[in-house]
């Protein structure tokens, strides 16, 4: 087998060990063909995933395709209805009539699907979840699941479980997040990993960085808090402003950015957050609520992760949160919250804090931004940790796990 150029980038980073445990798993899944479904090719973290991931599967042998089924206004209503639910939200019914509707769209969808010639096919959350009992083409199949499910709404559960015997393993990004009652020899933790190389992660110099900022409208002589995330529910970006108004009380010039720039072409819901955002915001000149894609490209991303003098992720579910590995990859302590896919990532006290309450949150952001000795050192550490354990190589190795068991059976 020909070396990946791609994963020998890492060599830098990760122990010549874990690629070459990656190379022996490769040569024997050689030739294989896997392909993946989800329902957005940019934007949010999947699309994120497998633009990292691809691209080195290709060099080692596994032919990929990635397949994207966009839905429809009222289906991607339906299933921002059922994310809230099987994330625990207490409130909320799934109508018959919407979920007939939604299998009726997937199984128009079908016909792409079926000239699709692959050994493995994954398919990407929720949405999709009924795609492999709908069509018996879609096998082995495995179901990726992103969001958090531990905890789900009872109907919501029910809803999901019927789709899910067609599968041949159950894949989620953290040991915390996953569906109880699964087979437990069928479950398989993938944690994720991020590319370094990226322009998002790559080191940006300080004078471009904050150059960027600047023609943000960000004053970069002041301190500035920032959440990046789409503007969704479960980001609780409401908290984000709530914090930072008590942070404002004790330091004037904070201000705040709430990155949410993504055309993430499955997410009907972020203009009603955003909308409900800016009255909230009630016109505090501080507050900057970004948007717009065509201002905010990956090297914006990057240089509010970099710069910010605290990075917040206040979500209140998150089944992993790459937004996190991100910033603690460019040395930033966050104050994330105890969502599952948080504490996976944040050691509170050593390379950022989990605070839930909104007062606890503002306390540790201040402490932060007044003691810049400590918000180094914790970074330095988050920097490190992301190194040990969220690259794209450990996601590969965990990844090919997965695809070996399938493709055995
Ligand atoms: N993102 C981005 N631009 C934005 C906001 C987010 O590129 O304005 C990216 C972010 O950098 C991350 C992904 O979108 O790579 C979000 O992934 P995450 O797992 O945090 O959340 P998801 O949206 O998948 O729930």
């Amino acid at each position: 087998m020909e070396g990946s150029l791609h994963l020998e980038q890492y060599s830098q980073f990760v122990d010549k060990v874990l690629i070459n445990e990656i190379y022996l798993r490769a040569s024997s899944l050689n030739g294989i063909r896997v392909a993946h479904i989800n329902t957005t090719a940019e934007g949010g973290g999947v699309a994120e995933i497998l633009q990292s991931l691809i691209p080195i599967m290709q060099e080692l042998g596994l032919n990929h395709t990635w397949e994207v089924i966009r839905l429809s206004d009222s289906s991607q209503k339906f299933m921002a209805r059922l994310l809230d639910l099987l994330q625990g939200g207490e409130l909320g019914v799934l109508p018959q009539e919407e979920q007939d509707a939604h299998i009726e769209e997937l199984s128009h969808s079908l016909k792409p699907l079926r000239e699709i010639q692959a050994d493995v096919y994954v398919v990407h959350d929720f949405q999709l979840a009924p795609l492999a009992k709908l069509s018996h083409h879609i096998r082995p199949a495995i179901w990726f699941c992103h969001v958090d499910t531990a905890n789900p709404n009872p109907e919501s559960e029910k809803y999901i479980r019927q789709f899910l015997d067609a599968y041949d393993l159950y894949a989620f990004n953290s040991a915390t997040s996953i569906l109880k009652g699964l087979p437990q020899e069928d479950v398989q933790v993938i944690s994720l990993g991020i590319n370094p190389f990226s322009s998002k992660n790559m080191p940006l110099p300080q004078s471009e960085g904050l150059e960027l900022l600047t023609q943000c409208k960000i004053d970069v002589t002041r301190p500035l808090i920032t959440q990046v995330s789409r503007f969704g529910k479960w980001k609780n970006p409401w908290q984000a402003i709530d914090a930072y108004r008590l942070i404002k009380l004790q330091i004037p010039s904070v201000q705040l950015a709430l990155v949410g720039a993504m055309q993430a072409l499955d997410d009907v819901k972020s203009a009603e957050v955003l909308a409900g955002l800016k009255c909230y915001a009630e016109g505090d000149p501080d507050i900057y609520l970004l948007h717009d894609s065509t201002l905010i490209g990956e090297k914006e991303v990057n240089a509010f992760q970099s710069f910010s003098s605290v990075i917040f992720q206040r979500s209140s579910r998150e089944g992993f949160g790459l937004t996190v590995t991100e910033a603690m990859w460019k040395k930033q302590p966050v104050v994330g919250t105890s969502a599952t896919g948080l504490c996976r990532q944040i050691v509170h006290g050593q390379n950022g804090y989990i605070a839930d309450e909104t007062e606890k949150c503002a306390n540790y952001a201040i402490k932060l931004i007044q003691n810049r000795e400590l918000s180094h050192k914790l970074g330095k550490q988050a920097h490190v940790f992301v190194k040990n354990n969220f690259l794209v190589p450990m996601m590969i190795l965990d990844y090919l796990k997965a695809i070996s068991k399938v493709a055995k059976r």
